[in-house]
């Protein structure tokens, strides 16, 4: 069973089951109003990804539904979907504007717009980031790394090896 939005409202969002019965119907009204069975249908063996196990999407709903705003929820969750994802510990060409660095240093230290959305925003350390801008290739050349992402391949690299 797989679950969307209510008329389509964000086309591409899909829920498991799991993460629909644990974590959007915790807010019930919200629930009900504006989600229901995906009506797009199915292959046995497709693997769906559910879009509840990105941190800003899940952080996302639980705010709108305490304040019942799902015009915003419509707005701000196409917006993370869009985003490349995060390029883990891979080095890859800076965009400019689509990194952030927090406010005091250390200086260099860049994460990705997915990362940022994900760990950053909607989240008290939301003050201590900032846009780093354009000129990215000249300030810090022509690849660069996002930090969390590294560190959280790493960490699963890790894990894996246990
Ligand atoms: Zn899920
Ligand atoms: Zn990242």
């Amino acid at each position: 069973m797989v679950l969307g939005t209510r008329n389509n409202a964000i086309p591409e969002m899909v829920v498991c089951q799991t993460c629909y019965e644990d974590h959007i119907l915790a807010y019930p009204e919200f629930a009900r109003e504006h989600f229901e069975l995906s009506t797009i249908p199915q292959a046995a063996d497709q693997t769906w990804w559910c879009d509840l196990v990105v941190p800003y999407i899940y952080r996302e709903y639980k705010v709108r539904a305490l304040t019942n705003d799902w015009k915003n929820f419509v707005e701000c969750v196409p917006v993370r979907m869009s985003l490349n994802p995060c390029p883990g510990s891979d080095t890859v060409y800076p965009q400019d504007n689509k990194w952030f660095t927090p406010n005091n240093g250390p200086k260099g230290l860049l994460i990705c717009m997915a990362c940022y959305c994900d760990y950053v925003l909607l989240t008290e350390q939301h003050s201590q980031w900032r846009n780093a801008g354009d000129n990215l290739v000249g300030i810090f050349g022509v690849s660069v790394s996002c930090f969390f992402g590294a560190q959280f391949s790493s960490a699963s690299l890790l894990a894996k090896a246990k």
